[in-house]
């Protein structure tokens, strides 16, 4: 017979458990471990843990699912007796060993939670077999914990503001990154004033003066992030984020593609003829040539820019156009002011529509542009965590609750990262 130390190790328990016994559950095919909390003079409640009289049996014995042991899955059986709470009334008591109300002990939560960060939902499912919805709401009770024992937004002072789109485009995420740590500190759904304002209000909330210490704030500059910033920390720094700008140039681009594909597809229509057919479905696929930087391009896309450069010299400048807007985020602060002024006066010359409506967004943001360089804000950070987030949402916003996606969000992009059980 084993002693209670290997059982209390095996099942990853403390000494505030007994192991009374320990079976093989023939019809069910698992082990089940009778387990009880160590003798303590009155319980506590599961909801606040206030010690509490006892009250009546409850539902008698319950089981709660715990790590595999290799093949076999193990459950944990105890009694579930209440308590008489002063605020909750007859509550089941607190066990040492899960969460109230979970049908999961705690190691087995923190195993999820770590899966749900690192792997696929159809991994998780198969390697652990619990249906994706106890995922859901696991990763939700351990985001819940793990907001209450950590003061996410101590020590911020540089954040980026963005909103994230489902694919569909119908539902928004607005989120919060610090720019130190390169971690997301909060996320919530809509994209309004209303909104973000509830962050300044959890940030003034969680201790006084804190929205004043903001010192730098990014974002894409939309009105609705400027304004709201403008009012709760009137003193930080405005930025723009590069990448955002880098987008938008990348966008306008894009647009004077499909004008030149349209335009080549127009002349199939009149004429009928196969090589311009040829040119049209060339310009269809040199999308990757023309978005991607210059340095990362392979050999079949490099020819592909060099083509566009002799039949298409128009598309050609709005490529130069994009490059060189690219090129200011490269710089040093006053190279990139007199290289950002040179690039406005070129586009606003460019007889090319979307870049003359692009140069007057620059100017609008000129002035935040250029603090984003001048501060070196962490673009690649917030761009990684933009990406992630991207990522995140392809499972998340087939959550039924926005809640469940920014559970998972934060648990895997937030400064305190879940870890697996039993780990130093
Ligand atoms: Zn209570």
């Amino acid at each position: 017979m084993l002693n209670a130390t290997v059982w209390r190790g095996l099942l990853g328990l403390d000494r505030s458990v007994v192991v009374e016994m320990v079976e093989f559950d023939d019809d069910e095919d698992v082990v089940v471990a009778h387990v009880r909390p160590r003798k303590v003079k009155r319980a506590a409640c599961g909801v606040c843990g206030r010690s509490s009289p006892a009250y009546d049996r409850g539902e008698g014995r319950r089981r709660w699912r715990s790590l595999d042991w290799g093949t076999i899955r193990v459950y944990l059986e105890a009694d579930a007796p209440r308590v008489d709470c002063v605020e909750h009334g007859p509550t089941v008591r607190t066990v040492p060993w899960a969460r109230h109300g979970a049908g999961h002990t705690r190691i087995f939560d923190e195993q999820v939670a770590w899966l749900a960060t690192q792997c696929s939902k159809a991994a998780i499912t198969e390697l652990v077999r619990i249906a994706w919805r106890h995922v859901v709401s696991i990763v939700a009770r351990v985001w819940a914990d793990v907001e209450a024992l950590h003061d996410r937004f101590a020590g911020l002072r540089r954040i980026g503001v963005d909103e994230i789109s489902s694919k569909s485009g119908h539902r928004y995420l607005s989120v919060v990154v610090d720019h130190d740590s390169g971690a997301l500190v909060w996320a919530a759904p809509g994209r309004d004033r209303a909104t973000l304002g509830r962050f300044f209000d959890l940030l003034e909330a969680s201790g006084e003066g804190r929205c004043a210490q903001i010192t730098h704030v990014s974002g894409d500059g939309a009105d609705w992030i400027s304004a709201v910033v403008a009012q709760r920390c009137p003193n930080a720094v405005r930025c723009a984020d590069p990448f955002h700008i880098v987008a938008w140039a990348t966008e306008a681009l894009d647009q004077v593609r499909r004008e030149a594909w349209n335009a080549a597809r127009g002349a199939i229509t009149q004429r009928r003829a196969g090589r311009v057919h040829g040119h049209a479905k060339a310009l269809k696929h040199a999308r990757y040539a023309l978005w991607k930087n210059p340095t990362n391009l392979n050999t079949y896309q490099r020819i592909k820019l060099d083509w566009i450069a002799k039949t298409e010299p128009r598309l050609w400048r709005a490529y130069l156009l994009k490059e060189g807007l690219r090129t200011v985020f490269q710089l040093g602060y006053d190279e990139a002011t007199i290289a950002l002024d040179h690039w406005i006066s070129w586009a606003r010359r460019c007889r090319i529509d979307a870049f003359v409506d692009l140069q007057r967004r620059i100017v609008k943001h000129r002035a935040a542009i250029l603090a984003a360089i001048e501060h070196g804000l962490s673009n690649g950070r917030i761009e990684s965590v933009n990406t992630k987030i991207r990522l995140i949402t392809r499972i998340g916003f087939g959550f039924k609750s926005p809640d469940a996606l920014i559970a998972l969000a934060m648990l895997s992009l937030g400064g305190h990262r879940p870890t697996l059980p039993g780990r130093k």
